[in-house]
């Protein structure tokens, strides 16, 4: 606290990210980064790029990138008057509730979800009721709807940190039975097994898809994230980024998302190997006793009826596995584990047995 702080910032919640720890020889599966590098020819890309051409501005609109996307997505009608760019998905989420959840009712979110949505909402100001999830953390629709006038709704699909999937189907009865709310679907980890719904933004302008290329393009350290929608709600994001930072992805950044997308080949084959790691990892915590949430994701979220998670997940830190424990309430006995390199899931697996026994003789 300083006198000199503007009031709202003493009343911020800033949101904590997963560890990112200086010692290099940890095995890190806590921040859903993914195991594989990023496509060959993105990195190339980023290298063509540093050139004395630095001296000058990148492209305001990221045109090649928003291009790239478009083509894309064409068969479900998408164009580049339909694409959004930012800095990470996290700022295109933050210019999102900015420009479009910020109206008089509350806007609805899962109660256990991604925790920047709260943050955002207290940054922003906007008024948010959370729904709980059903018993087996999944969303139900009917909740929403029956929730009464909301100012938009968003969640993740999959949810994190959950890693539920909601069928496509149900996505698109909640965005048709809710066309005075803007519906954000965040489907960050979309890719790891799911149906985008990308594919029904041609028929609802109240549709706002938004994704990543931290997690299934492999580029967390490049910071792109883009939204796809009806473009009134693109021009509502373009005039919030406008007001805010002209230039959110310099030249290296278009230069290696654009190649990324277009690297389907490498996209295919990572995304695939990630899900058949996670089949393995299922397997794996299974036969240890673990309950594993159904996951869609590139990562799994799992409790064990008998060991405390904040135990097992400090044992492992001792051994240099690091894996992800949040303590609210409904959800503080699991554990969020990243889908790693087979080596780093057998590592996990190979670590725990020790970590249980020793919680059960406490
Ligand atoms: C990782 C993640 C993001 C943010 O991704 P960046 O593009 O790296 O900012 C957004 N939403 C959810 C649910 C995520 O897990």
């Amino acid at each position: 606290m300083s006198k000199y702080w503007s009031p709202i910032v003493s009343r911020l919640t800033p949101y904590t990210p997963g560890e990112q720890p200086k010692i290099s020889n940890l095995i890190k599966l806590n921040t859903n980064e993914n195991p594989y590098g990023p496509s060959p020819l993105a990195i190339a890309a980023i290298q063509r790029e540093a050139t004395s051409a630095l001296r000058l501005y990148p492209n305001p609109d990221s045109e090649p990138l928003k291009l790239a996307i478009a083509a894309q997505n064409a068969e479900h009608g998408i164009t580049p008057a339909h694409v959004f760019v930012g800095n990470g998905s996290d700022e295109v989420l933050a210019h999102a509730f900015h420009a479009l959840l910020q109206h008089d009712d509350p806007i609805l979110y899962p109660d256990i979800t991604y925790s920047f949505y709260p943050t955002y909402s207290n940054l922003y100001q906007v008024a948010y009721k959370t729904i709980p999830l059903a018993d087996d953390f999944t969303i139900r629709v009917d909740d929403y709807l029956n929730a009464g006038k909301n100012g938009g709704i968003i969640f993740p699909n999959p949810n994190a940190p959950t890693g539920c999937l909601l069928p496509l189907s149900e996505v698109e009865r909640l965005v048709a039975s809710q066309p005075d709310s803007t519906v954000i679907v965040d489907e960050a980890y979309i890719d790891f097994g799911g149906e985008s719904a990308i594919a029904l933004v041609s028929r609802y302008p109240n549709l706002l898809v938004v994704h990543t290329l931290s997690k299934s393009r492999s580029l967390a350290g490049l910071r792109v994230g883009f939204a796809v929608g009806h473009p009134d709600l693109i021009i509502a994001l373009e005039r919030v980024k406008n007001s805010f930072n002209s230039y959110p992805l310099d030249r290296m950044a278009i230069a290696g998302a654009t190649a990324a997308i277009e690297d389907q080949a490498h996209f295919e084959y990572t995304r695939l190997a990630v899900i058949k790691s996670r089949n393995t990892l299922v397997e794996g915590l299974t036969k240890l006793g673990f309950e594993v949430l159904p996951s869609a994701a590139n990562f799994v979220f799992a409790r064990h009826p008998q060991h405390d998670a904040a135990e097992v997940a400090a044992g492992l830190r001792s051994d240099g596995i690091i894996v992800r424990h949040f303590t609210s309430a409904r959800i503080a006995q699991f554990l969020r584990i990243t889908v790693g390199s087979d080596a780093d899931c057998q590592a996990l697996l190979d670590a725990l047995p020790k970590h249980l026994q020793k919680t059960a003789g406490d």
